[in-house]
């Protein structure tokens, strides 16, 4: 089936083909037609041309809001399949790909809604013959770019934001996982977003992302991914000082107080890192103990995590499934093994599973690190895999130091019963979202983004409209009068 949308029409693309694999077993799902640097053109030209000349230009918001309410009804109609494709795609379970299609409903819902109430505002200049009004305006064409952990989800924060403010785009997914936003693209065609306004090119970041963010006509880049790529792109962009919005990595602290149930702290322990199999931008990767705590929560973690059952995303029962590719597995396996020769103690998994039938997958057993510490490299980097290192304080003032420790900024969270506590740590922690006695929720009117080298900008709420938006300041003089500045004479 063609997958690559330019101008309103399908095409398989000048590129040649790729495989997309199947995690669980490395079986091929689909090949899918990749984009040449002359499709790029193309669909920026189209996206260009719709932009600057077509009608889109002249709808209102409340018809954008019309068009993102419709995709979000095609959305559910079409539920089951999109999330069945998501997990042969990622690996993840069919519960976890059906939340993410709810998930990314509700923000096209929530984008329809705000696009209609989003009216800008006047200014009170203090001169009654003075109109001064602050308008909102489209940045014209986006380039928007995913990773492949949560493909459409990620996708949704910046198209349904894009669409709402009057942007066209060109949609560029990760090349390891594209298949569900090539059917959000399809959802938008049917309905009803003109030719142009939104096109799909599919392919690598040398060959297609590269192009894309350089291209003079593209006026602004949302990007979700890597620290190296996107330090690569605010670099690309330099040139034409274009609109960025960055979305990076996470090394995420997630602490835990004494005076915390110990079985809600390990229960939680696990979720907040083993979801997707650790593959999550705000995965509590660094697990943070009080220290009279920390030897019975480490071992009833580790009790835990040797149960958790890998499979099948699509089989019942099934809690976590594979890596997404061999090569990110090779890393994981790296990290691990660093870790253990500086110093570090293998609470759980530290393997590949036995069961014969995941052989052909990419699958890692969650792995549990104690006695770890700020120097190790499995502390410093993102891991993004099934790894949960663990470190232990005395005083409060520690645990936000280490909490601070990284040079990301992007999610954490503090477990107690001490509400006083709670509200100080997370005031006093520099990440993006902060999460008291939870981990994980999100919603599309909170904003999503991080501090330090975990990013620029925010995505949802009403910041991720305005990241899409130009905010244009119109002075209307009612009654003007010469202003008499330059008259030849001498000023008293
Ligand atoms: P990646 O940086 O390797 O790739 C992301 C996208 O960029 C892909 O589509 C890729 O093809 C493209 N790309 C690569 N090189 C490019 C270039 N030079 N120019 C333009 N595009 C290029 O990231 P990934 O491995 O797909 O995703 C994992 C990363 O994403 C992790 O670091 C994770 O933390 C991060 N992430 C962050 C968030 C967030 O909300 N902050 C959410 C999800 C994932």
């Amino acid at each position: 089936m063609a997958s690559l949308y330019i101008d309103g029409q399908w095409t398989d693309g000048s590129g040649g083909t790729s495989d997309v694999i199947n995690p669980f077993d490395g079986s091929v799902v689909e090949t899918v037609g990749q984009a040449d640097a002359g499709d790029v053109d193309r669909a920026v030209a189209a996206a260009r041309a719709a932009f600057d000349t077509g009608p889109w230009r002249g709808t209102t918001a409340a018809e954008r809001g019309e068009l993102l309410r419709r995709v979000a009804d095609l959305l559910v109609r079409d539920k089951e399949h999109i999330a069945h494709t998501e997990t042969l795609d990622t690996g993840k379970t069919l519960a976890e790909s059906r939340i993410d299609v709810d998930d990314v409903t509700a923000v096209f819902r929530y984008y329809a809604d705000l696009a209609g109430s989003d009216a800008g505002r006047v200014v009170d200049v203090g001169q009654a013959h003075v109109l001064s009004r602050v308008v909102h305006e489209p940045v014209g064409v986006c380039a928007l770019i995913t990773p492949w952990n949560y493909p459409l989800l990620q996708l949704s924060w910046k198209v349904a934001p894009a669409l709402a403010a009057g942007n066209t785009c060109v949609i560029k997914p990760s090349e390891v996982t594209p298949l569900t936003s090539v059917l959000l693209v399809r959802l938008c065609a049917e309905a009803g977003a003109p030719a142009g306004v939104v096109n799909i090119v599919l392919g690598d970041g040398r060959s297609v992302g590269a192009p894309l963010t350089e291209h003079r006509c593209v006026d602004m880049v949302s990007f979700t991914g890597g620290l190296a790529t996107g330090q690569a792109i605010i670099r690309a962009s330099a040139a034409g000082v274009k609109r960025l919005a960055v979305e990076l990595g996470g090394k995420n602290p997630n602490i835990v107080f004494a005076d915390t149930d110990l079985d809600l702290a390990a229960d939680w322990a696990l979720t907040a890192v083993f979801l997707h199999a650790g593959q999550v931008c705000s995965a509590g990767a660094r697990l943070i103990v009080e220290e009279s705590m920390h030897d019975e929560l480490v071992a009833e973690i580790g009790r835990r995590a040797e149960l958790i059952r890998l499979g099948s995303g699509l089989a019942e029962g099934t809690e976590s499934g594979p890596l997404v590719s061999a090569a990110h597995r090779d890393k994981i396996e790296s990290f691990v093994a660093d870790a253990l020769a500086d110093g570090a103690r293998l609470v759980a998994g530290g393997r590949r599973p036995d069961e014969p039938e995941l052989a052909d997958g990419f699958f890692y057993r969650p792995t549990v690190l104690a006695d770890t510490h700020r120097d190790m490299r499995v502390i410093r980097e993102e891991t993004f895999g099934p790894i949960l290192t663990v470190e232990k304080f005395t005083t409060e003032a520690e645990a936000v130091a280490l909490g601070n420790d990284t040079s990301y900024g992007l999610a954490g969270a503090v477990w107690t019963s001490d509400m006083a506590r709670a509200h100080r740590v997370a005031g006093a922690l520099r990440h993006g979202t902060v999460w008291i006695n939870d981990f994980h929720p999100y919603v599309p009117g909170a904003e999503w983004g991080g501090m330090k080298r975990s990013g620029n900008g925010r995505e949802l709420g009403p910041t991720g409209l305005a990241e899409y938006q130009e905010h244009k300041h119109i002075w209307h003089n009612t009654a003007p009068a010469p202003a008499r500045w330059f008259t030849g004479e001498a000023r008293s």
